[in-house]
């Protein structure tokens, strides 16, 4: 049995929780499987037999007959946007015209805007999200006179679902007063007709989206927002998630939310908060810096981005895309201004994990980190490379000399490869979320979901990274496969390496928060091809069971019409 050291109290702890028959995967130095586990005070008290285990037990301990199931350790999102988008959706009563939600054309969007306006009075914004052109019948983006003949009373943003291109009504360009002949944003792009000029009201990249949209149209009230992330968590957890990383927390009320929904015992998982740069100032004016907070909320890494979206095709590239000659995708900024930010953040102590997607914007982006530790040097830097999806040799190297921690997609082989597979080629796929790649460079990747723009799931995530297959079956670089305990590892222990929580997180090993998983099919036995439909039975966070599965009831992690 190992356990933590109790020596020097002389007494024997007794347990809180204790699981007992299972197959307990512990992913510790030794790669155990262990039948048993007590957990005391939130924390892992003991690992090993059922016989070494129950001599923790007391009457108070609750005792759990696993019944011969896997446990894992608790996974974890290395960046998702469970507040910044899902929750903030909610309480602001935005629509989706996702094909989940049944839209399947431009006209599907038109009727579900026109019956959100009749909702709404004319002073509020009509917010659709997970619009994806590549699955509407006409295979384009609606244009602002599509939304103009639906709602012109409103102002009206309908979002893609990548969240780097944004399509806004007529009213919405009047009231922001952007008109025809406007110059673009720094960082953005206002989308014009090629042969009159006009504004088309489609624009990319945040900085043209935040030229147009009040940063008040989404901001929640604190009551409605508290509600609403306790029912996000909730959906979280029930997929076995523990831990997720906040990619984009732009606004001071959003880690307020967090921060009552946890005063009030209603968040059920742990966050680690990635602000902009909007909120550092203010952070490093409070003197509040990387690790402040407790071991359920906690401010992490400054985020920022590079380049475009995978999902819509923008991604920065050397080359041309194939089949478009001359178009290398999208920067959100320049090099100049990003240089300007990560040398101001780094010279007051903060991190960075920076969205780059193309091996254009990793390029630059690696130019960018050396020059900042080069200037301000520190002894384990760990900046994040979030995506980080098309990648070369050279870049691989320079991952690996300079310690970067590159965070790759977990689902989109599966949710997007259709997608991928049109705008990439299979070649380009191969050098695309390479996990394969950098896990033999010895390299210590992690995965996420970026959800909402691809479900949260984590067996979706590990399921796609081990077939590197698309939903229709389509290869998606297969040469980047994983093995089913290195997707696992890369959804727990190189995760908790990414917020500096190896020690504490990752694995079922003594002393170590008691974040488990109970799943409901055998996650290293079962068929490849069956792993996300395994159900995720019970999750505990900080020893405490925040979800457990009601016998019967189906698992949620279905996505097979994608
Ligand atoms: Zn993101």
């Amino acid at each position: 049995m190992t356990t933590i050291d109790v020596s020097r109290s002389g007494q024997k702890l007794t347990a809180d929780l204790v699981l007992v028959n299972g197959k307990i995967v512990t992913l510790d130095q030794q790669q155990s499987i262990v039948e048993a586990v007590a957990v005391r005070c939130g924390r892992i008290l003991a690992v090993g037999s059922n016989r070494q285990i129950e001599s923790l037990v007391c009457p108070q301990t609750d005792l759990v007959d696993l019944k011969g199931r896997t446990v894992v350790p608790g996974l974890i999102d290395s960046h998702c946007h469970m507040i910044s988008v899902m929750t903030v959706d909610r309480a602001i009563g935005a629509i989706f015209v996702n094909s989940e939600s049944g839209v399947r054309s431009i006209t599907d969007i038109q009727s579900r805007i026109a019956v959100d306006a009749r909702q709404k009075t004319k002073d509020k914004w009509i917010i659709a999200r997970g619009e994806d052109e590549s699955k509407l019948a006409e295979r384009r983006h609606p244009t602002k006179t599509d939304l103009d003949k639906a709602v012109s009373s409103h102002p009206v943003l309908v979002e893609h679902v990548g969240g780097h291109v944004s399509i806004f009504n007529s009213r919405a360009l009047e009231l922001a007063g952007v008109r025809r002949g406007a110059p673009d944003p720094v960082g953005g792009r206002y989308e014009r007709d090629p042969s009159t000029g006009e504004l088309t009201g489609i624009v990319h990249e945040e900085a043209a989206r935040d030229s147009i949209l009040p940063s008040s149209a989404e901001r929640p009230s604190l009551e409605k927002g508290v509600e609403s992330l306790r029912w996000v968590a909730e959906q979280y957890v029930a997929s076995g998630l523990t831990c997720i990383s906040e990619g984009w927390v732009k606004d001071g009320v959003l880690v307020q939310i967090a921060h009552e929904a946890l005063r009030n015992q209603q968040l059920p998982i742990r966050i680690r908060i990635d602000p902009t740069k909007d909120l550092m100032s203010h952070l490093a004016a409070s003197g509040i810096g990387e690790g402040f907070g407790n071991e359920m909320l906690q401010i992490n890494a400054i985020k920022t981005i590079v380049d475009g979206a995978v999902s819509s095709g923008t991604a920065a590239l050397f080359e041309s895309y194939p089949g478009r000659p001359g178009y290398r995708g999208e920067l959100a900024t320049t090099k100049e201004a990003l240089r300007d930010l990560v040398m101001e953040g780094c010279s007051k102590g903060y991190r960075f994990a920076v969205h780059a997607n193309g091996d254009r914007a990793i390029d630059m982006l690696l130019d960018v980190l050396e020059e900042a530790e080069a200037k301000y040097p520190r002894k384990d830097p760990r900046h994040i490379i979030i995506h980080c999806t098309v990648i070369n040799d050279r870049i691989i190297d320079r991952i690996k000399r300079s310690g970067v921690l590159p965070t790759i997609f977990g689902p989109f082989a599966y949710y997007h490869g259709d997608k991928l597979f049109n705008s990439y080629g299979p070649e380009m796929l191969e050098r695309m979320m390479a996990a394969r790649s950098f896990l033999d460079a010895g390299i210590m990747v992690s995965a996420h979901s970026d959800s909402s723009a691809a479900p949260f799931e984590p067996l979706l995530g590990i399921h796609s990274l081990v077939n590197r297959q698309s939903a229709k079956g389509k290869p998606i670089g297969l040469s980047q496969r994983v093995s089913v305990i290195d997707a696992l590892k890369m959804y727990t222990i190189n995760a908790a390496y990414h917020t500096f929580e190896e020690n504490v997180m990752g694995s079922i090993e003594p002393g170590k928060y008691a974040d488990m998983v109970v799943l409901g099919k055998d996650l290293l036995t079962v068929r490849i091809d069956a792993i996300k439909d395994i159900p995720v039975d019970m999750t505990i966070v900080g020893g405490r069971i925040v979800y457990r599965r009601l016998r019967g009831s189906k698992p949620s992690n279905q996505h097979g019409d994608q």
